[in-house]
């Protein structure tokens, strides 16, 4: 199934872990693996904690001054720092289904990340059953 994912800024990390669950719902799977996978060059998903903003807001910060907008890229485009950063960051998680229910720690929150927003933003959702 595919998640839909509006972002509203130019680097964002947008929590979509209920998103996520609600999908999950439709599908009726109870248990297997959720395979949780951005289908673009410039945008990322992660799982961190999702207790405290300022963690994503951290993670942000630290990632730009790591990977900085400008500097001396050649990609026409402009945006080699998104496509740079969605490579350190992967593509994808997966995460256990268990009864039902996402197997996330206390602190998990699944995190779509915008490196070249503001955009309509697509996740694809998979579930692996147990039973095939
Ligand atoms: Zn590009």
């Amino acid at each position: 199934m595919i998640v839909y994912v509006q972002t509203d800024q130019r680097t964002q990390m947008k929590d979509i872990t209920d998103k996520v669950k609600e999908n999950l719902k439709s599908l009726g799977e109870k248990n297997g693996l959720v395979h949780i996978f951005s289908m673009h060059t410039t945008a990322a998903v992660t799982i961190n904690e999702n207790a405290d903003p300022d963690v994503a807001g951290d993670i942000l910060r630290a990632t730009e001054r790591l990977v900085p907008f400008e500097a001396g890229y050649r990609h026409m485009e402009g945006n080699s720092a998104a496509h740079i950063k969605t490579s350190l960051f992967g593509q994808s998680e997966t995460v256990v289904l268990k009864d039902g229910r996402l197997v996330l720690g206390t602190w998990q929150g699944i995190y779509f990340c915008e490196f070249d927003g503001p955009r309509s933003r697509k996740v694809h959702v998979k579930v692996i059953p147990d039973k095939l």
